[in-house]
């Protein structure tokens, strides 16, 4: 599944890997569904990752460079063909 997503944009590396969501706004309404993450714990950085997108057990945020606690979000799925 995420396999897929990193091989089509060729990112392997979290630099590539967080998405900022505020300018990746979802145009049509596709179904959410509960997302592991992590989250910057810094106050003032918006910056967050899908945890399936990182290898990392306690990874940096990629933005500041504050430690990233684990969280949960809404999302749309990153790939077709996962499994609903
Ligand atoms: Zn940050």
């Amino acid at each position: 599944m995420e396999d897929l997503w990193r091989q089509r944009t060729g990112s392997t590396m979290n630099h590539s890997a967080w998405i900022n969501p505020r300018t990746k706004r979802e145009k049509d309404a596709k179904p959410l569904f509960q997302t592991e993450v992590w989250e910057c714990v810094s106050d003032d950085c918006p910056c967050w990752m899908r945890k399936g997108l990182t290898f990392e057990a306690h990874p940096k945020c990629p933005l500041c460079g504050s430690a990233m606690k684990p969280g949960v979000r809404m999302l749309p799925r990153v790939s077709d063909k996962e499994p609903r």
